[in-house]
């Protein structure tokens, strides 16, 4: 236990005394190493407690900060170093340093190599009283979740039990790549996370069961061989956390791009894959970020995920296979990431994040008139929405979309719309252009209380009504007021914002 590197050994022994440079003082004769382990084994009792084990708070162990009454706290154990003092080899002064306090620091500081466990076993009064953990940052609920696992020969399977409801596939987002598990089930605002370096390989299928009605969230991790697990693996930085979602930090995953397609001019749809093991579903209504290195930086921009059509086959909705990611992106000449991203390469690989915003589908569910009002690329979260409104809403009675774009040629996925305003008698567009072609018969102008007033009406006077709105800022916020002016509550109106 002689400190190396500080100082020699001083002639004559440890009795001459041991310690930290500067601090080193000479000790008493009859002082030494040795003689303390000859006292330790004496069968003196060292505590002052017969041998008894106690649990010590904070409080008592500050009491017992003097000379003839010291006890010091060391990685949680509590030890009764009054008879040590005179042996110790920093001097009594050093020791009295830490004097009914928690010693860890100081003493890992000073002398991380000696083993005081070992050294003052004999001087153990017993442990802390444990204090309430701390909350992990942003923490306000009091709830705790946490997991379970068992396995078989060749499954891993981690549950969860979330005591939710309403719980569903979009609520669990699963990364598990390269022994790393990544487990997170959203849970209002909150997130909770199950996060471990696995203890041994597993393949990449894997599958997430849901017990909706009782909220219990499996997640099943295949085996590559199988041997048995002595643990699921090493915790990492946010294991078992359960905090707000905003304070957990955004985590992006590389997805590969598969295919661009033009869609018009200067917009175009990506459809980018996940990687294997990853299980993510974008809801409708939401945002993911995308994440591109451009000249040496860091960029991030949002993008609204859409489907690869629009609901024309009745029978079957548009693929949401869960591994492929639609975006309808517009080129902008001069625009940093969207030109960034034109120049990526089918097969190349793009950072995407997971599901971000505050529309509640719920919100749509209880309605009975649903108006779309989008500028542009504002159109991108309409999609989703009207897939969902028409394939599973059954209490609306009309959905219309109101378009304003600047040209004809701007106009996104023109035909679909038109021929799904014929196949569902529901669902009616209007478009609405700002720099029209002098053959243009249609409406033109920008948004305004008159434009509105005349598209945006109820189906009966008393009809519920939801009224969403996506397009540039000025659009948005110009066309919340007109609403709000027509007599339109604010729980009638989305707005999609960043
Ligand atoms: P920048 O470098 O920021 O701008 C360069 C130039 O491009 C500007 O000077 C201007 O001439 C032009 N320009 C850039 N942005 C705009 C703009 N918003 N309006 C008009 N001119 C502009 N975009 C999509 O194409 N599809 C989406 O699904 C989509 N979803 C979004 C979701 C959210 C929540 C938000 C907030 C934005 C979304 N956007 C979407 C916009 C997108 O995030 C970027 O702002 C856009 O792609 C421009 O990025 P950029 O770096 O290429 O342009
Ligand atoms: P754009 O410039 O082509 O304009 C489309 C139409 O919006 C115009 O024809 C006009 O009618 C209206 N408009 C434009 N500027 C206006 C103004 N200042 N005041 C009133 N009306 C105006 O639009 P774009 O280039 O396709 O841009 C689409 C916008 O939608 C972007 O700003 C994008 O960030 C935003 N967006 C937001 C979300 C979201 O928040 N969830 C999603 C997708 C797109």
């Amino acid at each position: 236990w002689f400190p190396v590197g500080s100082r020699s050994v001083p002639a004559g022994g440890p009795q001459q005394g041991l310690g930290r440079g500067a601090g080193l003082v000479p000790l008493k004769p009859g002082r030494s190493l040795m003689d303390w382990i000859r006292l330790t084994k004496s069968g003196k009792d060292l505590t002052g407690l017969k041998g008894r084990l106690i649990e010590v708070t904070e409080d008592e162990l500050s009491k017992h900060n003097k000379k003839e009454d010291c006890w010091i706290c060391i990685r949680g154990f509590v030890y009764n170093v009054t008879p040590y003092m005179e042996y110790h080899p920093g001097g009594e002064d050093e020791l009295m340093k830490a004097a009914g306090t928690d010693g860890t620091d100081l003493f890992d500081q000073v002398h991380r190599w000696v083993n005081y466990e070992s050294m003052l076993k004999e001087c153990l009064v017993g442990r802390m009283a444990v204090k309430p953990i701390a909350a992990p940052k942003g923490s306000v609920h009091f709830l705790f979740y946490s997991y379970d696992w068992f396995q078989t020969d060749s499954l891993i399977t981690i549950v969860i039990y979330t005591k939710q409801k309403d719980m569903n596939a979009e609520l669990v987002i699963v990364d598990c790549q390269d022994k790393r598990l990544r487990g997170e089930i959203i849970i209002d605002d909150h997130s909770y996370l199950v996060e471990v370096d696995l203890d041994h390989a597993v393949s990449e299928d894997v599958a997430v069961n849901i017990a909706e009605k009782v909220g219990k969230v499996e997640i099943v991790l295949n085996k590559k061989d199988n041997i048995h697990w002595k643990m699921l693996g090493q915790p990492l930085e946010g294991h078992n956390t359960f905090i707000k979602r905003t304070d957990r930090g955004l985590f992006y995953r590389k997805c590969k791009l598969v295919s661009k397609t033009e869609v018009t001019h200067d917009t175009k749809l990506f459809c980018l894959m996940l990687p294997k093991g990853t299980l993510l579903h974008v809801p409708t209504g939401q945002h993911v970020y995308l994440k591109q290195i451009i000249a040496g930086t860091e960029v991030v921009k949002p993008y609204t995920p859409v489907l690869p059509s629009l609901p024309l086959d009745f029978q079957e909705s548009p693929h949401q296979d869960g591994v492929h990611i639609y975006l309808m992106i517009k080129i902008y000449s001069h625009g940093l990431f969207t030109q960034a991203l034109d120049h990526l390469q089918i097969g190349d690989y793009i950072s995407v994040s997971n599901p971000e915003g505050n529309f509640k589908k719920s919100q749509v569910q209880t309605s009975e008139d649903l108006l779309l009002l989008a500028g542009g690329t504002g159109f991108t979260p309409m999609v989703k929405l009207l897939n969902f409104a028409l394939t599973e809403v059954s209490c609306l009675r009309t959905v219309k979309l109101i378009f304003f774009n600047k040209t004809e040629d701007d106009i996104l996925w023109r035909n679909q719309l038109e021929q799904l305003a014929l196949k569902d008698e529901r669902f009616e567009v209007q478009f609405i252009l700002s720099q029209p072609s002098e053959d243009w018969v249609g409406k033109q102008g920008k948004i305004s209380s008159s434009l509105l007033s005349e598209f945006v009406k109820r189906s009966r006077r008393d009809s519920k009504a939801l009224i969403c709105i996506c397009g540039p800022t000025p659009f948005t916020e110009q066309g919340v007021q007109y609403l709000k002016d027509l007599g339109y509550s604010q729980e009638e109106i989305h707005a999609f914002t960043a």
